[in-house]
């Protein structure tokens, strides 16, 4: 038997199969109330399945039928209305329809040489990313895996800038940003092995405290400090940091402005709270994850340069197999040249499909949702004699404590509700003067979330 060939052909259990997936995959995108699943230990799986790789293969048809009824079952579904954990999604029907047709037409993101038709439609997307910031020309960026790799890919296009300088060339770089900083920038600073500089508060950073932390460095200190990175929306609370404060600042120290909007970057769309981006525009990178508040599928996050061609020179990789990609015949916009990445699939289309499809009023509209939800959340916490919110909600998140509950409390509430498929809301920390307090957290990203899903959670802490 030719056993490549086998693997390759299309005989009719092969077309019974696409069909079945396609059915399933068509009632789970059409399903607006998925079952929230929990985790089950690895040792319980196991038993559950069997073993599921052998020499000659389960069968696909085996092997769905325990994703079906085992493994799915096994994973929290991050569009259910009432999962308000973390950052949850919500990407649109459109956009995982058409995630399906972008893995079914095998096209490589990297190149235009190979993706051209596929990176077009991922640049207009981009281009209108672009516009939510009011970045002017050229700016532009690249869709990435998410957040994390557009981070590391500002800063290394940051620090290669510095570098460049024949002064830096032996020194290890120093970035400044607060604690209410994503974990993502820690740790990719030490991916590039560079040093970070704390500004001690969880709330938004001013350009004065900006200035006061890098006026209270000493000399050797301050010649390392190559970049400032300020958060358009922390991810625990939702603050988004001054802008333009912090832009002034780097402008007269030089240093780069990136601009971590993972999160948040999805209100820059959303007219009621657009004025707090103020200065984002000034940036010399920004981050925006649509796969969080604009509704795209895992994985796609964005990074946005003022200037692309810096990005290219930290970027673009050379080999003898790439020359080709580069040449004139091919030439184009090479998603590769701007991002850590290589080969790439071409993550950006589902939202330039869902983006086409619905119009981009739509997705303001939505997004507005998420805030008026948190706000609504705010109204009920203020009128409940048990709970008192932490601070007021800020974009979609909001912090809240209830009364007389220890951390334990916080921890026991979230088991309960997960393991009664009811609902996925977690516990967070919230620096205060006397130190970490454990608090109940809300982010809300779904507009299928209804105001009664939030006041049946708050009467599960009753
Ligand atoms: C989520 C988040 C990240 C990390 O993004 P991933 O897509 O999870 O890699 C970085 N920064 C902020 C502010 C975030 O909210």
């Amino acid at each position: 038997m030719d056993k490549a060939k086998d693997m390759h052909e299309i005989d009719i259990e092969m077309v019974e199969m696409t069909l079945d997936v396609v059915k399933y995959a068509i009632n789970r995108i059409t399903n607006t109330n998925p079952e929230l699943g929990k985790p089950k230990k690895e040792e319980e799986l196991r038993e559950l399945v069997g073993e599921t790789i052998t020499g000659t293969g389960i069968g696909g048809e085996k092997a769905f039928a325990m994703f079906k009824e085992v493994f799915v079952k096994a994973t929290v579904p991050i569009d259910h209305p009432r999962h308000l954990a973390f950052v949850p999604a919500a990407p649109t029907r459109a956009a995982i329809m058409f995630d399906l047709v972008t893995s079914a037409s095998s096209i490589h993101g990297a190149y235009w040489m190979e993706g051209a038709g596929g990176i077009f439609c991922e640049n207009e997307a981009m281009k209108w990313l672009v516009s939510l910031t009011g970045m002017p020309a050229p700016a532009f960026g690249v869709f990435t895996s998410g957040g994390t790799a557009a981070n590391l890919s500002a800063m290394v296009a940051a620090r290669e800038k510095w570098r460049r300088h024949p002064q830096n060339q032996n020194k290890k770089g120093l970035m400044v940003t607060s604690i209410g900083a994503h974990s993502s920038i820690k740790a990719m600073a030490k991916v590039i092995d560079v040093d970070v500089l704390l500004i001690e508060t969880e709330d938004a950073i001013s350009g004065d405290s900006l200035s006061q932390k890098i006026s209270g460095l000493s000399a050797q200190e301050r010649a390392r400090v190559f970049a400032v990175v300020a958060t358009g929306g922390t991810t625990n609370a939702g603050i988004i940091d001054d802008l333009d404060g912090i832009a002034t600042v780097c402008e007269k120290e030089q240093l780069w402005f990136h601009v971590d909007a993972a999160y948040g970057g999805g209100a820059l769309a959303a007219p009621s709270v657009r004025s707090l981006f103020k200065g984002i525009e000034r940036a010399d990178s920004v981050t925006i994850d649509p796969h969080k508040w604009l509704f795209s599928p895992y994985d796609c996050g964005a990074v946005i340069y003022k200037n692309p061609e810096e990005a290219k020179e930290a970027h673009a990789q050379e080999g003898s197999y790439l020359e080709i990609f580069k040449d004139e015949g091919a030439h184009g916009f090479n998603p590769s040249d701007y991002q850590i990445q290589l080969t790439r699939r071409l993550r950006g289309l589902p939202l330039w499909f869902s983006l086409a499809t619905h119009g981009t009023e739509k997705y303001a509209w939505a997004v507005e949702q998420g805030i008026s939800l948190a706000n609504a959340a705010g109204r009920f916490i203020s009128e409940h004699p048990l709970l008192e919110l932490v601070r007021p909600p800020s974009l979609s998140c909001v912090l809240f404590r209830r009364v007389g509950w220890s951390a334990d409390a916080y921890r026991n509430w979230t088991y309960d509700n997960h393991n009664a498929g009811f609902a996925l809301v977690t516990p967070t920390k919230w620096k205060t003067s006397e130190g970490y307090e454990t608090v109940a957290r809300f982010c809300f990203i779904n507009p299928d979330t209804t105001h009664k899903d939030i006041t049946d959670i708050l009467k599960s802490m009753e």
